[in-house]
């Protein structure tokens, strides 16, 4: 039931067809509205069904592009009264906007007719199935059994060279397009200068090319269930952040609970929300049957599902539904990027006493709540019971918790990477504070929008979603957590210095078996 589920979730994006609309567009303008409109009325495009989400979709692209040319010619120099360039311009960030809202409003077929029913036949199969798979492990004995995890295809992971070269193509592709997509060189060769400094401080300077990962990271014959499980991961992360126009059939299934909830329209974002939020609770339920015979697994797996449910999810929506910012209270700085970005503050700001409250409550968070139940209670107060990247990781990502790399030398490049990942946050946002209070974009050459973008685009979607997520069955749960994550770092700062809390084994009793080596997730080699 769940892979039939699954297929039709994957072929929707190619169901139905598109027959151009700007019904349900909202325009910035009348000029941009007249443009298009004249342009689209012109070519006839409203007369033709086209079934083809690439051909529509180039099709619009240009459509608006000539509006776009149209628009620039006619007021060229010579703006009516009143009017600002981007009043009666199209900019080239409109271009993107407006293209995903004409796919939106012209999509028909038996998804828009019928989201509830497609909902059913995905989302609601795919839980039903693995709901069944998952409920009679409730009746089997107690305790953790992870037999034969090893010899299964699913959960083996890869050799050694096989995730060197997958880890390359993505990190290189990812860079590449990136170029293409930001119009940038100047963030992209930085970052492939730092991935060669560090490759050489821990490949020659440490010499860490004989300390091999022990089997558990690498096994002799790469998995290859998992390789496609996590090649679909990737390609579903690329399409969701990047390409969400191709995916629309998906946002508009989940249309009428994202109206029941905040009244607005689904997004690619409100899409990934639910589903995040579904998956987390549904393999919840899985890690419960796993450790149930254990308090402290239970109380903490009921703790991330409700905080991703309630926090990450429910609470935002209905704070949009209330004409208030959309807000997750539990998310923190610097894992929450763009919490000083400008729109970010403008939007607090302008939202009266409780966006004011918010403003505060994320400040605290970052400045007292960190270091004082970090010293009280250990990091894992966060990673553990409250983020929701570590929900996912805790739940989703269980089956492939012993595939995280041991070995000195993926320790040497956790280090290096994810200060490295801590500094550039720091330094982005200091950039962007500086910009937002004096109106200056530049700073020695370097300009904060240009940074921020590589960011976001980089380490926000790129590390933390297509690599941190698309890597589970490929290099363990922990990969974003591990090397990438900046709030890691800050946490594992006030940790080292100022905690009560190390990891050890159990004294005497430790016969060193080393399973507690094989299945930490967070690769830390617990028995050496
Ligand atoms: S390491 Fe970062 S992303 Fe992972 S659980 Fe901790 S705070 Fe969340
Ligand atoms: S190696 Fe780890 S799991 Fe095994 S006995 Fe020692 S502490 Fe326990």
């Amino acid at each position: 039931m769940f892979i039939i589920g699954l297929l039709i979730f994957t072929s929707l994006p190619g169901i139905g067809y598109y027959q151009i609309s700007t019904n349900e567009v909202a325009f910035k303008s009348e000029f941009h509205q007249n443009a298009i409109a004249e342009i689209a009325d012109q070519s006839r495009q409203a007369d033709q069904k086209i079934s083809s989400t690439f051909v529509f979709i180039k099709r619009v692209t240009d459509l608006i592009k000539s509006a776009q040319q149209e628009l620039s010619t006619n007021f060229d120099g010579n703006l009516p009264d009143g009017k600002g360039e981007w009043d009666v311009k199209i900019a080239d960030w409109d271009v993107e906007y407006y293209v995903s809202e004409i796919v939106q409003s012209s999509a028909s077929g038996p998804i828009q007719n019928n989201p509830w029913l497609w909902f059913m036949l995905t989302f609601g199969l795919s839980i039903l199935g693995g709901l069944l798979y998952m409920i009679p492990k409730f009746y089997e004995q107690e305790g953790i059994k992870h037999d034969g995890i090893f010899h299964n295809s699913f959960t083996r992971g890869l050799k050694l060279t096989v995730r060197s070269v997958f880890l390359g193509v993505v990190i290189i592709g990812i860079i590449t397009y990136g170029i293409l997509k930001l119009q940038d060189f100047l963030w992209p060769a930085i970052t492939l200068l730092l991935i060669g400094v560090i490759y050489y401080l821990v490949f020659y300077k440490q010499n860490a090319r004989n300390h091999n990962p022990p089997k558990s990271a690498s096994p002799i014959h790469t998995g290859w269930l998992g390789v496609i499980a996590g090649t679909y991961l990737i390609f579903f992360y690329i399409l969701l952040y990047w390409a969400p126009n191709y995916i629309n059939n998906w946002i508009d299934m989940v249309d009428p609970i994202s109206k029941a909830l905040s009244g607005n329209e689904a997004s690619n974002w409100f899409l990934y929300g639910l589903m995040y939020t579904i998956i987390v609770a549904v393999m919840g339920i899985r890690m419960w049957s796993k450790y149930r015979h254990n308090r402290y697994q239970k109380i903490r797996t009921a703790s991330v599902v409700f905080f991703q449910t309630a926090f990450a999810f429910l609470i935002p929506e209905i704070l949009v539904r209330l004409n208030q910012p959309w807000f997750d209270f539990k998310n923190i700085w610097p894992l929450d990027y763009d919490f000083f970005f400008d729109y970010n503050l403008n939007t607090l700001v302008s939202s009266g006493g409780l966006g004011l409250f918010m403003l505060v409550w994320g400040i605290v968070l970052i400045v007292i709540a960190v270091p004082v139940i970090t010293y009280f209670y250990g990091k894992r107060w966060y990673c553990s019971w409250v983020c929701g990247c570590g929900g996912l990781a805790e739940t989703m990502g269980d089956p492939f918790r012993q595939l995280s790399d041991k070995s000195l030398r993926a320790w040497k490049w956790e280090r290096y990477i994810i200060h490295g990942v801590l500094a550039f946050a720091i330094l982005m946002t200091a950039m962007v504070l500086y910009t937002y209070f004096t109106g200056a974009g530049n700073i020695l050459f370097i300009n904060s929008y240009s940074m921020r973008s590589w960011y976001g685009f980089f380490i926000g979607a790129g590390f933390s979603g297509v690599v941190g997520t698309g890597f589970y069955p490929l290099m363990g749960n922990r990969v974003w957590c591990r090397f990438g994550c900046p709030l890691a770092a800050y946490l594992g700062l006030v940790q080292r210095f100022k905690s009560r809390f190390r990891i050890t084994t159990n004294g005497g009793q430790c016969i060193s078996c080393g399973n507690c080596s094989t299945y930490c997730e967070m690769g830390i080699d617990v028995r050496a």
